[in-house]
């Protein structure tokens, strides 16, 4: 794999505080990011916002509003992790579907992908722009876009189980499983618009624990231990 879009829930990079960031977890994913880039493999990445807001979990103000606040909230991750990757020796860029001034830079296909073969590790904020949609829909779509050969899925969860381990202690990992069994079965390993499009436009997924050491690099060697989602 040459070029891969590396997705980061909000939630994974909050660490065991749950809300806001944990910087050593951030710092071990730069150092991580950097062994990859290191090897000349282009990085993209997306994050979630859940670690400071949802807009479904709003009971009280319109979801649009609501969903608006959640897609700044993923700018702010993106903000703060491409800071702790430069302080790790990378260069990063920062993109918006939607203008944020000097902040970020306007999202599009050319920018992002010239970025990349400049040798930036490049953020994907703000999601796909609109409410009512996610961040691992617009992690997918973005692969799409700049033709990324898989998308990492860096979860608080090592894999996709066939049922919850939280709660069925003989809970089975996949090893791999095709996306369509993904939709059949109802894995969610994403949410169903971003497995819709994974499977339509033939994305592959790799599915591991953000806090399992080496978990980033390893999904580049035989050691990976996490789930592959076939298409
Ligand atoms: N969001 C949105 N459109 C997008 C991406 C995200 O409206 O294209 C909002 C939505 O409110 C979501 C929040 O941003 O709840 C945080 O994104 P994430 O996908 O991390 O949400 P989670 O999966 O944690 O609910």
């Amino acid at each position: 794999m040459k070029r891969v879009l590396l997705k980061l829930s909000g939630e994974a990079l909050a660490g065991e505080k749950k809300t806001g960031f944990d910087e050593k977890t951030c710092l071990e994913v730069a150092r991580q990011v950097k062994e990859l880039t290191d090897q000349g493999i282009q990085v993209a990445i997306v994050t979630g916002g859940g670690n400071f807001w949802r807009g479904r979990t709003s009971e009280t103000i319109d979801r649009v509003k609501a969903d608006q606040i959640g897609m700044l909230a993923t700018v702010m991750n993106c903000i703060y992790v491409s800071d702790i990757f430069r302080f790790a020796g990378m260069k990063t860029e920062v993109f918006t579907p939607f203008v944020c001034g000097a902040f970020t830079t306007l999202f599009s296909k050319d920018r992002a992908v010239e970025a990349l073969e400049s040798g930036k590790v490049i953020f994907f904020a703000g999601g796909t722009g609109h409410p009512y949609f996610s961040t691992d829909t617009g992690a997918v779509l973005r692969a799409i876009e700049i033709e990324a050969d898989a998308m990492l899925l860096a979860k608080a969860i090592d894999g996709i189980y066939d049922s919850d381990p939280k709660v069925n202690p003989d809970a089975k990992k996949y090893e791999e499983i095709s996306i369509q069994e993904v939709l059949d079965k109802q894995l969610m390993a994403v949410d169903l618009t971003a497995s819709i499009l994974c499977m339509e436009q033939k994305m592959p997924m790799l599915v591991f624990g953000l806090n399992e050491p080496d978990s980033i690099t390893e999904t580049m060697t035989g050691k990976f231990s996490g789930t592959k989602v076939t298409v």
